[in-house]
């Protein structure tokens, strides 16, 4: 092989370098063309379909959409396989609903591929493979891209107002067409991830914790992890949307929370709507969704139901109402004061696990009359002494307390040097 013209893992015949090219610019046409003429109609449909199986509902909701354009075109499905979870407990997409997509997608002329850039810590084939993906491409032969494996394009952002550009994983503009394949569940920062938010594992490496670093922007209450969102989708956003509400997630989501049952699976073209709808679904308001009003805002789609064409007309007979994810985690766990300053979920899930599963074993660690302190994130400034401080963004506190590296660590590890100290 040509180390210096390598093969193209979606298509072996053409070399990598010409086809970068090519397809960066063509892609970055496509994104600002997307922009200009405006895909997203006044009156987007969004299709809802109900049922125990979730390979059946996903063809079956796929029907309704138009894949005509697909033909002849190449691909990327973007689920979300960020975190090391087996299928079923809502954290990960239900391969069943990828799998449907590879095959529908495929019969309408698509070159289909799979692609993820997972959070910190998680290495995107393990995560692939333990969330059953593997095993659904594998059999359809359908190529599986680490999107963190090669370098990022650095996409400025016009008139970006919490960020200015991002670094885009390359394989991502290499594509004719993104879709976004989420599972339905309550986040906690940004109180739910659907296909909108899911396009931030289109973002480079770590360079999606960037988006959760940024100082708070004068004159607005909304945090700038919203409005990094809402910039984001200026660029960045999917050309059609299949949400996975086989099994979702509620509570303490997006790694920590509780599977909840819904067997449904809706798709739209236009992302926000079909948040939208999927936001009702789940027993929310779009418009309370901070990174959903700022996008709409920003006229990167629908989120007003009123404005969306949903079918089938008895569509909301299949709403639950999702358990939000508590507001302080202290109410949770009542011995322990956490101090979260600009973490990334990678953290969050890594405390809020170690919390569920140690909880009962940390009472000899705690200060007597007190609570004990629990530090992540890289916005401290100072932090109080015998502070637990997990993660590497913490490191400049360690003198100061308990310091457990990692990005993230896990756990067991925290656990071990509580005991150690
Ligand atoms: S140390 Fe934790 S909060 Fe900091 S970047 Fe790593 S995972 Fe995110």
């Amino acid at each position: 092989m040509n180390q210096n013209n390598p093969v193209n893992p979606v298509n072996p015949a053409v070399p990598r370098r010409s086809l970068w090219r090519r397809r960066v610019k063509k892609s970055f046409a496509n994104m600002i063309g997307f922009k200009k003429r405006g895909a997203n109609p006044e009156h987007p449909e969004v299709h809802v379909i109900h049922g125990p199986d979730a390979y059946k509902n996903t063809i079956e909701v796929l029907k309704s959409i138009d894949l005509s354009p697909m033909n002849g075109k190449t691909v990327l499905l973007k689920p979300n396989v960020g975190r090391m979870s087996e299928s079923g407990k809502g954290v990960n997409t239900n391969p069943q609903v990828v799998a449907a997509a590879v095959d529908a997608l495929r019969a309408a002329g698509a070159t289909v591929s799979i692609g993820e850039s997972p959070i910190s810590g998680v290495k995107t084939l393990e995560a692939f493979k333990i969330s059953g993906i593997t095993a659904i491409a594998e059999k359809r032969n359908c190529p599986l891209i680490d999107l963190d494996k090669r370098k990022p394009v650095i996409t400025p952002i016009p008139g970006g107002k919490a960020i200015q550009s991002l670094k885009i994983c390359v394989d991502v503009l290499e594509f004719d067409f993104i879709v976004s394949i989420p599972v339905m569940k309550i986040h906690m920062h940004t109180g739910v991830t659907l296909a909108i938010k899911n396009m931030k594992g289109c973002l480079w490496r770590r360079s999606k914790v960037d988006l959760h670093m940024l100082p708070q922007l004068e004159g607005t209450t909304d945090k700038s992890l919203d409005i990094a969102i809402g910039d984001m989708a200026t660029v960045l956003r999917p050309h059609l949307s299949i949400i996975d509400g086989s099994i979702g997630m509620e509570g303490l989501g997006p790694g920590a929370g509780t599977p909840r049952e819904l067997n449904v699976v809706l798709a739209g073209g236009d992302g926000f709507a079909t948040d939208a709808v999927a936001c009702r679904l789940m027993g929310q308001d779009a418009s309370q969704i901070p990174h959903l009003r700022i996008g709409a805002e920003n006229g990167c789609g629908i989120i007003d139901l009123n404005q969306i064409r949903i079918s089938p007309e008895n569509w909301q007979n299949f709403a639950a109402d999702f358990e939000e994810a508590p507001k302080n985690l202290t109410f949770e766990f009542p011995d322990i004061e956490v101090l979260d300053r600009n973490s990334c979920s990678a953290c969050q899930s890594t405390l809020l696990l170690f919390l569920q599963d140690y909880a009962k074993r940390l009472a000899p660690y705690i200060p007597a009359g007190e609570r004990l302190k629990v530090a992540i994130g890289k916005g401290h400034e100072s932090l109080p002494e015998g502070t637990l401080c997990i993660g590497q963004c913490t490191a400049q506190h360690k003198e100061n307390g308990i310091f457990v590296p990692g990005c993230p660590p896990v756990g067991s590890q925290i656990y071990k040097t509580l005991q150690n100290n």
